[in-house]
């Protein structure tokens, strides 16, 4: 569950990158973020990550308010939130069932549930013969597809994805957008902030549009009708 409750955020330039935003999303859901370069997209990401806080109102993730965190519980609390970002983000020196295992390692796994957790994510994402590889030896679709593998070997209730597809073509990018849709359908809450109309418009999700830091649009379907 993630809950912005009339968040206002003001950098200390005075720049107000979102006014009184409110939206709910429920366990199970399936949300795009879409909206304009400078729209407030990733400040509603560096806010549930608690990369930054908001200057008014509240942000509850799965029950927990955000102001309310300590730094102590922080490791915690974003073990609950899986991550994918645009530029993959993958150890370079490390095999993909090492970067995958290493995910699992700083939340204390045995070697026992590492080998059997690997294994299974990367079937999920269907990269179970690249195990071995590098990132280098991989196209960008197959490292985007590593680092969703990465980002759910730990279960975690939320996967927020920021521009996933932002490096691939559309092919590629519609194999990524079909296995978030696979990973939702398994029950996991998925948030995905992107600029790929095609896919929005194909997917016909719930779509929440921001525009100069405010929601001018919240309703199941596709990208803006407008232009
Ligand atoms: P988007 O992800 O939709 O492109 P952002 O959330 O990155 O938008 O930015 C929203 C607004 O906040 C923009 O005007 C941007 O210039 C500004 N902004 C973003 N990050 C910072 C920051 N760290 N300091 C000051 N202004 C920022």
């Amino acid at each position: 569950m993630v809950f912005f409750n009339h968040v206002t955020k003001q950098y200390d330039n005075g720049i107000v990158a979102l006014d009184d935003v409110n939206f709910f999303v429920d366990k199970g859901e399936f949300v795009f973020i879409v909206g304009s370069s400078g729209a407030g997209k990733s400040t509603i990401t560096k806010l549930i990550l608690c990369e930054e806080h908001p200057t008014g109102g509240s942000i509850l993730i799965n029950g927990i308010n955000l102001s309310e965190l300590r730094h102590r519980e922080m490791p915690c609390y974003r073990r609950q939130l899986g991550m994918v970002f645009q530029d993959f983000r993958l150890l370079p020196n490390k095999s993909v069932f090492d970067n995958i295992a290493f995910a699992m390692h700083v939340r204390s796994a045995t070697a026992k549930e590492i080998r059997r957790g690997v294994p299974n994510v990367l079937a999920m994402v269907g990269l179970s013969a690249k195990a071995k590889a590098r990132p280098n030896q991989l196209s960008g679709g197959e490292q985007q597809r590593v680092a969703l593998a990465r980002a759910m070997v730990n279960n975690p209730p939320v996967l927020i994805a920021d521009e996933p597809t932002g490096n691939l073509d559309p092919t590629t990018a519609e194999g990524i957008m079909n296995i978030l849709e696979d990973i939702n359908k398994r029950g996991t809450t998925v948030i995905t902030v992107t600029h790929a109309q095609d896919h929005v418009n194909r997917m016909k999700k719930r779509v929440i549009e921001i525009d100069y830091g405010k929601i001018v649009r919240d309703e199941i379907g596709g990208y803006s009708n407008e232009c």
